[in-house]
């Protein structure tokens, strides 16, 4: 059996990937396929890191566009991704697979602080470690705790989940036909070409600790496996390592 080619990942999903067809909310027969596919993952001996991001509940950004105080909206948006992290974990937990869930503001009652050779531990013990609360900080993004927890707990990459989109385009496909996808683009790359896959924080951060990125579509079924085992698919964004 070809072996995968990663040993420890941190997967990103969105908000968004938890919402089904509305967009917004949590709609547990969706998160239950993406469930499966992790427990597949983890099947193969692969220590998987989840940093679960709020939009499909709320976005900072949108609340101060509404007039609230910035940070008081994002304060909002961590503990939206906190809700997202429970249904996952009770979602995992339904199928048989060992999870904790880390939140970087304390709620101990519903989950463990985040501390970060805890979590190495828990990946070692085969436990699926969910991040929540973003990195804790207003004016970040859960694509930056993607990054930020990445380099923590030196993870080989970072698996980068899209809705319906299939890699990083020069401009968005679903807008422009004459859109082309890149198979491989480095850090630098995303941000002086502009290409929005995540924002400028998390790839100058991604960029300075050499971590490599795969882009994929998450609504074709078996993709989480397919980055996992190391199949060309999607856009990678190269790091040192794997290159
Ligand atoms: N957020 C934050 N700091 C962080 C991570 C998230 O303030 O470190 C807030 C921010 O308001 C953001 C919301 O949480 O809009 C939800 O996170 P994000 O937009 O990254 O979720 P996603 O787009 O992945 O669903």
């Amino acid at each position: 059996m070809t072996q995968p080619k990663y040993k420890r990942v941190v997967l990103k999903l969105s908000g968004e990937a938890l919402a089904g067809e509305g967009g917004f909310g949590i709609h547990p027969p969706t998160i239950k396929k993406i469930c499966d596919e992790i427990k597949e993952v983890h099947g193969l001996g692969i220590e998987i890191a989840i940093v679960v991001g709020g939009g499909n509940i709320w976005r900072g950004q949108v609340g101060s566009e509404m007039g609230m105080e910035r940070a008081q909206a994002d304060y909002m948006g961590m503990l939206a991704t906190v809700m997202n992290a429970l249904a996952l974990q009770d979602c995992l937990e339904n199928i048989d697979v060992p999870t904790r869930v880390q939140t970087s503001i304390e709620m101990r009652q519903i989950a463990e602080p985040y501390i970060r050779r805890k979590a190495v531990r828990h990946l070692e013990k085969g436990r699926v470690v969910i991040f929540a609360g973003g990195t804790g900080n207003p004016y970040f993004s859960t694509d930056t705790t993607a990054a930020l927890r990445a380099a923590e707990i030196e993870a080989d990459v970072i698996m980068m989940a899209k809705n319906n989109v299939d890699g990083v385009y020069s401009a968005d496909p679903k807008l422009d036909t004459n859109a082309v996808k890149f198979d491989e683009l480095t850090h630098l790359d995303l941000i002086s070409k502009g290409l929005r896959v995540m924002d400028t924080t998390a790839s100058s951060l991604s960029m300075d600790n050499d971590i490599p990125l795969v882009v994929f579509n998450l609504n074709q079924s078996g993709n989480i496996k397919r980055v996992a085992m190391g199949e060309v698919i999607g856009t990678t964004v190269r790091g040192k390592k794997y290159e």
